[in-house]
């Protein structure tokens, strides 16, 4: 992409497929409007082409409506229409929500991963399951890496620079140095989820989980599972990531995973959910213990807008995802101490940050106009 956007610059020329080469100067061609909204969804975006003499050539909308998926205005219109088909395979292990999850873990002996593995395998192998979740995990892994070799201002003007890599150097010397640190493993997680997000922030690689906003968590707690956990291994990971999707699916379709929709709660929040359960599991939580730890560390999202400065994915969405997956570990640490029995049921806080959401005021889904957003001057 950096290389694309810099042939650009210097050229001031494209050349898109199937045309002949245009004239274009990114510096004077590319005029942006940040404050008009769009009908179909909070985080749309319409591109306009005009000729010289100003003739309007082309227009298209897309949508990014959450969980990685980018739609045209007409796929977006469709999806609102079209009423979900008939599965030609029934999943062994149809839960709906987490009562129905926690019901038929219970009545079945099984783990939630075991459930949503023999879900999976309706519709793939076993082999083909273990090799695209551990593709999964690779990619979360790179990631992580590659953000912590980066240095420098992250693209879009805020002039945010990246502090990954400083922070990981940082703690690499205290352990070189045996240093007492007594915040060691919120260090660590929080090195890593930056990691994460400062790539997202750049254009990089992330895995969607459950949105590119909030891709720091996951990734970030199960690296720490491999850093602090002696008995981790790769069966522990997609046992970490079959619970994860268990419970963001459950959140998906019950509420949103979606800042535009719902606010933050539903992007960090739900990341932090996913990661305290996948946990949990890994740690030798009983469903119902996992079912707590989800709650726990949803709960304590809920009410969280999504008021990105300047509507980039940076401040505050890369400490966030720190934030989101200390949380995550706090959540499972309290849930495996307990017996799962606890207040507030998972299906319960998913319902309040649905209604949480569907009260919360636009300016706070992902519009930038409220919030952090307009409070925080742009350099
Ligand atoms: S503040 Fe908004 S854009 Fe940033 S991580 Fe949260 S939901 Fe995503």
């Amino acid at each position: 992409m950096d290389t694309l956007l810099e042939t650009v610059k210097q050229e001031k020329r494209i050349r898109p497929e199937g045309h002949p080469i245009y004239r274009f100067d990114p510096a004077t061609d590319l005029i942006m409007d940040r404050r008009t909204p769009l009908p179909g969804h909070a985080n749309g975006m319409a591109f306009e082409a005009y000729d010289a003499d100003e003739r309007l050539l082309l227009r298209r909308i897309f949508y990014s409506i959450g969980g990685g998926f980018v739609v045209t205005e007409e796929e977006l219109e469709s999806a609102k229409t079209r009423t979900a088909p008939k599965a030609e395979n029934p999943v062994p292990f149809p839960f709906k929500n987490a009562a129905q999850m926690l019901a038929m873990a219970e009545q079945s002996g099984l783990s939630i991963a075991e459930m949503k593995r023999r879900n999976e395998e309706m519709f793939m192998s076993r082999d083909d399951l273990n090799t695209g979740l551990d593709r999964i995990w690779s990619a979360m892994r790179s990631c992580i890496d590659r953000g912590l070799e980066q240095e420098g201002i992250m693209p879009g003007g805020l002039k945010v620079k990246r502090r990954a890599r400083y922070l990981h150097d940082r703690l690499q010397e205290e352990w070189r140095q045996n240093r007492m640190n007594p915040l060691l493993a919120n260090d660590w997680l929080s090195v890593y989820a930056m990691a994460v997000n400062e790539e997202n922030a750049a254009g990089g690689r992330v895995v969607t989980a459950p949105t590119n906003g909030a891709a720091g968590v996951v990734p970030a707690v199960l690296r720490y599972y491999l850093h602090f956990h002696e008995d981790a291994d790769a069966d522990g990971i997609r046992d970490f990531l079959l619970t994860s999707a268990a419970v963001g699916g459950v959140i998906k379709h019950n509420a949103s995973i979606s800042g535009a929709e719902v606010g933050c709660q539903g992007e960090v929040g739900s990341a932090s959910a996913m990661a305290a359960a996948g946990l949990a599991a890994v740690m030798g939580g009983s469903a119902a213990q996992i079912e707590n730890a989800a709650e726990i560390a949803l709960e304590h999202h809920l009410g969280m807008t999504c008021d990105p400065v300047a509507g980039l994915v940076q401040v505050p969405c890369i400490e966030r995802n720190a934030l989101g997956a200390v949380k995550a570990v706090t959540a499972a640490s309290l849930a495996i101490k307990g017996d799962g029995t606890h207040f507030v049921p998972l299906d319960a806080c998913i319902e309040t940050m649905r209604q949480t959401g569907r009260d919360m005021n636009e300016r706070y889904k992902e519009t930038s106009l409220g919030g952090l957003a307009v409070n925080v001057v742009e350099c």
